[in-house]
């Protein structure tokens, strides 16, 4: 009897062989100038995703210079090679000197090019540069030549580590590889705790621990580095500004410029907050509000078949997963939370909140 085919793709996704014979075609021939980007407030999977992709093909021999539009939490800056992360923001000239030249740009982490802010236009304006998408949200942008758009990935870091491996194999993931990856693999499943935990993640967690990342050393590095101000702002929003609808199955809560001057806000320090309310057990869905110079940003979270990713497309204009999305209001703060409340009703009286 012949080999067991799945025995021969025990690491892999299911990519598609069309998608990597053109990125094989494009990143594995002559060496190229190549920008990586990824989407605006960078999580650990943006910035996992983005480091691990630049490490493999600057090793390569390809010219890499990685983009994120503002600045990371301050719990990442200790991965490596994150020095060499170009924040738009802060270097803008010389980020758009790397987007013009740029043959191949790849954007990793985010469906639509809106998702950069300002630096959208500068990505619009190189209009020659062919376009790869390695992403998991819902609903990508097309406009792109090879999409390996995969929204049944924990993580896009598991993405990369696939793609990395059928295109350079597997002695590119090199420990420094391995490490950023896992950030991406850890941030993104919540510690290997929420949805599309496939044994395909676990064995290439697997591979990556056997470059000997010290796994113990990244979790705390990326969950216990917090501020004593982060640690306060937590307890203050859980006890006084967490709020409940729909008979407790629905929980929202805000925070103010003022709320987070108040706790030394740094960023990234709300990060996790909106998690927090589903750890109550009748809890199905869960907001936060936090205001911005311009705008308020909105993050939402669920569980099981209660779709955020819906809800935050029709409501907040946004998008995500189907149990983690954001948006963003324009409106005042009360003005969202009464926007919110009256869509949470809607969103309930359509039977939103009970899909099995
Ligand atoms: P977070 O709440 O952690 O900022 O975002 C949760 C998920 O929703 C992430 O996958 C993020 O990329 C996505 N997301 C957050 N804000 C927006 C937005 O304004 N538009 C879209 N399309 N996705 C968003
Ligand atoms: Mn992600």
């Amino acid at each position: 009897m012949p080999f067991p085919i799945f025995l021969l793709s025990l690491h892999r996704m299911n990519l598609s062989q069309d998608n990597l014979k053109a990125a094989r075609e494009l990143l594995c021939g002559a060496p190229l100038r190549v920008v990586v980007v990824s989407h605006t407030n960078p999580d650990g999977d943006a910035i996992g995703s983005s480091l691990a992709l630049n490490e493999v093909l600057t090793a390569y021999g390809h010219q890499v210079t990685c983009i994120v539009p503002n600045k990371y939490p301050y719990y990442l800056d200790w991965i490596s090679g994150i020095q060499n992360l170009l924040i738009f923001k802060c270097d803008r000239d010389k980020a758009v000197e790397a987007v013009r030249e740029a043959e191949v740009i790849i954007c990793a982490d985010m469906s639509l090019l809106s998702r950069l802010d300002e630096l959208s236009e500068v990505i619009a304006s190189n209009t020659s540069a062919k376009r790869v998408l390695i992403d998991h949200h819902l609903e990508p942008d097309t406009s792109f030549d090879v999409m390996f758009s995969h929204p049944e990935s924990s993580s896009t870091a598991f993405l990369v580590y696939c793609i990395i491996n059928e295109l350079f194999g597997k002695e590119a993931v090199t420990a420094v590889v391995a490490e950023q990856l896992y950030v991406g693999m850890m941030t993104d499943t919540g510690n290997f705790s929420f949805s599309f935990l496939t044994p395909e993640l676990f064995r290439a967690v697997a591979d990556l621990s056997a470059t000997g990342i010290n796994i113990p050393l990244i979790y705390n590095n990326v969950y216990n580095s917090f501020t004593e101000g982060r640690a306060r702002l937590f307890g203050y929003v859980i006890n006084r500004k967490m709020k409940t609808l729909q008979k407790g199955t629905v929980a929202y809560m805000s925070l103010t410029e003022e709320e987070m001057r108040r706790f030394w806000f740094q960023q990234g320090d709300s990060e996790g907050f909106v998690n927090y309310p589903l750890t109550i057990k009748k809890m199905k869905m869960s907001a936060i509000f936090i205001e911005h110079h311009d705008f308020i940003r909105v993050s939402l979270r669920s569980r099981g078949n209660v779709d955020v990713n819906e809800f935050a497309r029709r409501y907040f204009n946004g998008g995500g997963h189907k149990n983690a999305a954001g948006g963003k209001s324009f409106v005042t703060m009360d003005e969202t939370i009464a926007h919110y409340i009256a869509s949470v009703k809607e969103f309930v009286e359509e039977g939103g909140l009970s899909k099995k």
